[in-house]
């Protein structure tokens, strides 16, 4: 009787041991990471890392982002005459236009920012956009009448949005949206959703500068995310380095992308105030929960300058910048900004 149930005992016991072995050694299961090529989309080039419990699943949350990119690309690119937008920026002055749900998010949050921002973050600087890429292509300044023209189709108050019909129309003529400062954003907490759903644990999505993280790397930790230098471009070198998980960044410069006309180079970002180029700030560099959010006001924080700016930013929570003055190249950065840069 004694002897069967130590018998019993010592099975039970062999059982646990197996059993937490097994607990153990699931535990210990190494995370998996992939990486995708440099892929060419919204007119930038991606980069997205997957970090998951096998190959299959992080190719798989891969594929999904990219494939969502490019959908979102499709809907929003206002230099291809199929997209949503193109047809929104040729008929929403005659009439309201029925949009996808993606798109009548962006333009809603577009109007947000601009709110948020009084104004320096506006969808509705198209007309300046294409003004300054003709003057870039004829090599010649905007004419002062050229500039005032363009000023009579911009302004987020000509933008009407009706939520329970999702459509969008505008309130003046020949009205241009772009979402050159936004889009790419918005799309980086797309692309992480659909890694999430497909299992992805950990992952990072970059769009030409517009970063965003979730979780952690393979090897449980933060991910590193450079700052570009915009002094040093030949070599690549990065003026400062982040340490970001859950987290999204964007850098907004005018050291990629510009007009040259003459001998001088113009921002692409304007301030829709003066229809003038905002050559201030050689770099912007916002740290915020959400890529839309860090897209837009990088572009926004470009426009009001470092005082602006840096008092903008400083008001909005969990929300850092960090800024470079074209001139001086002096650094400065929001009370907060600190905890993330890697030392
Ligand atoms: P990047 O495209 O390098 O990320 P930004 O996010 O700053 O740079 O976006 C700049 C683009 O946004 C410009 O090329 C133009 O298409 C558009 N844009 C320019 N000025 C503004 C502005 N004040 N508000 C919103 N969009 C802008
Ligand atoms: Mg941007």
């Amino acid at each position: 009787m004694v002897k069967t149930s130590q018998k019993t005992l010592l099975i039970i016991s062999a059982a646990a041991v197996i059993v937490l072995l097994l607990i153990f050694r699931t535990g210990k299961t190494p995370l998996v990471r992939a990486g995708s090529a440099n892929v060419v989309v919204m007119n930038t080039i991606a980069k997205i890392i997957a970090v998951a419990p096998d190959e299959q699943i992080a190719q798989s949350a891969i594929e999904a982002a990219l494939k969502k990119v490019k959908h979102l690309e499709n809907l929003m690119n206002r230099y291809d005459p199929n997209s949503q937008l193109s047809f929104v920026n040729r008929q929403a002055d005659k009439e309201p236009v029925k949009i996808d749900k993606e798109l009548f998010d962006v333009l809603r949050q577009s109007i947000y920012y601009s709110r948020l921002t009084a104004g320096a973050f506006d969808i509705t600087v198209g007309p300046l956009v294409d003004l300054w890429k003709k003057c870039e292509e004829a090599n010649s300044m905007p004419t002062d009448q050229q500039l005032a023209n363009a000023k009579k189709r911009i302004g987020y108050d000509k933008l009407l949005l009706d939520a329970n019909q999702f459509t969008v129309r505008f309130t003046a003529e020949s009205v241009s949206l772009d979402l050159g400062a936004i889009a790419k954003g918005f799309a980086v907490d797309k692309a992480i959703e659909e890694m999430k759903k497909c299992g992805a644990v950990g992952g990072l999505v970059d769009l030409g500068g517009q970063i965003g993280c979730f979780g952690l790397t393979e090897k449980k930790g933060k991910w590193v995310i450079g700052v570009q230098n915009p002094s040093k471009l030949e070599d690549n070198q990065t003026v400062i380095k982040l340490a970001l998980s859950d987290s999204a960044t964007a850098t907004s410069g005018d050291y990629r992308r510009h007009y040259k006309i003459g001998d001088k180079q113009f921002s692409h970002i304007f301030n829709p105030a003066t229809e003038k180029s905002a050559d201030t700030l050689s770099s912007v560099t916002i740290i915020t929960p959400n890529g839309t959010a860090a897209d837009a006001l990088a572009t926004a924080v470009s426009v009001l300058g470092a005082e602006r700016g840096i008092e903008l930013i400083e008001k909005l929570q969990n929300t850092e910048a960090i800024i470079i003055k074209a001139e001086s190249k002096e650094m400065l950065k929001t009370s907060g900004a600190e905890r993330y840069i890697l030392h």
